[in-house]
């Protein structure tokens, strides 16, 4: 019973942001950005290659919306980074599959050119 010692099993007790039959959305403790958000399936499962197709779908209908509701309520929201990190050597620290959905805004880095390539040092910019 692996699953109950996972923080992100206890997704039902948390204040959720949104949710459908198989994925939930909830704020990031330690938000990157205003509005960072991570959604996460409900069945226990580590990355995304271990999700269903199904659940796959929830993920991503359910980031669509909580991305429309964040931009409807903050007109400063310009775009989004929308990923996941598997595995520890890409940075994964929590291993219940989630998805950071991180609100970005002009002029919140100095260099956004490449975004979620800046993930190794020095090779954003292409
Ligand atoms: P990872 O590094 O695994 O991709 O991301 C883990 C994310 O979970 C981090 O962004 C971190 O801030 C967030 N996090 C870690 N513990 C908690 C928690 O107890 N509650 C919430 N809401 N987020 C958490
Ligand atoms: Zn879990």
């Amino acid at each position: 019973m692996t699953e109950t010692k996972c923080i992100f099993c206890g997704w039902a007790n948390r204040a959720l942001v949104g949710e459908n039959a198989l994925a939930a959305a909830f704020r990031d403790a330690f938000p990157v950005s205003e509005g960072h958000t991570l959604i996460v399936p409900k069945r226990h499962a580590v990355t995304f290659l271990d999700l269903t197709e199904e659940e796959t779908g929830a993920i991503f209908a359910l980031a669509r919306e909580c991305a429309e509701a964040l931009r409807k309520g903050d007109a400063s929201i310009g775009g989004f980074n929308f990923g996941a990190n598997a595995g520890a050597c890409a940075g994964q620290t929590v291993f219940h599959c989630h998805f950071h959905l991180i609100p970005r805004r002009d002029g919140d880095h100095p260099h956004p050119r490449g975004g979620v390539r800046a993930v190794i040092p020095g090779k954003a910019a292409y």
